[in-house]
């Protein structure tokens, strides 16, 4: 299987604007940001998609959201965010190496498009 676009971001053969790191995951900048701040919080395991994940990922997901959480609480997003997980095409995911959108900065509709 060829290296997924965020394998390549997370092994520095492609450029982005990386704002935190672990032994787990990476978070980056959207590159088309949906909302003021649109972070992406990638796990260093690949896993195309949420559907694809099974209990012995468990810690590595749980570890996401953490690091959702600690990621807003640095960047003082006034504990007001949305976390978007696409899962599959139809359901708007693009990039098949699971991953979180954290969108927040302005007003988020409900329910989502
Ligand atoms: P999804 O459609 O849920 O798979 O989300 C993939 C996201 O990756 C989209 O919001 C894209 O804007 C974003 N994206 C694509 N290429 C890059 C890149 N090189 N750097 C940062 N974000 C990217």
């Amino acid at each position: 299987m060829s290296e997924t676009l965020f394998k390549k971001i997370i092994n520095r053969e492609i450029s982005a604007d990386i704002i935190y790191e672990d032994d787990l995951s990476i978070v980056i900048k959207d590159i088309h940001p949906q909302a003021p701040t649109h972070l992406l919080i990638i796990p260093k395991k690949v896993i195309p998609k949420l559907s694809d994940s099974s209990i012995e990922d468990q810690e590595v997901l749980g570890h996401l959201m953490l690091v959702a959480g600690k990621v807003a609480e640095q960047l003082s997003l006034d504990n007001t965010f949305r976390i978007v997980i696409n899962n599959g095409a139809k359901a708007g995911q693009s990039v098949f190496h699971l991953h979180l959108h954290l969108l927040s900065g302005r007003s988020l509709n409900w329910p989502p498009g």
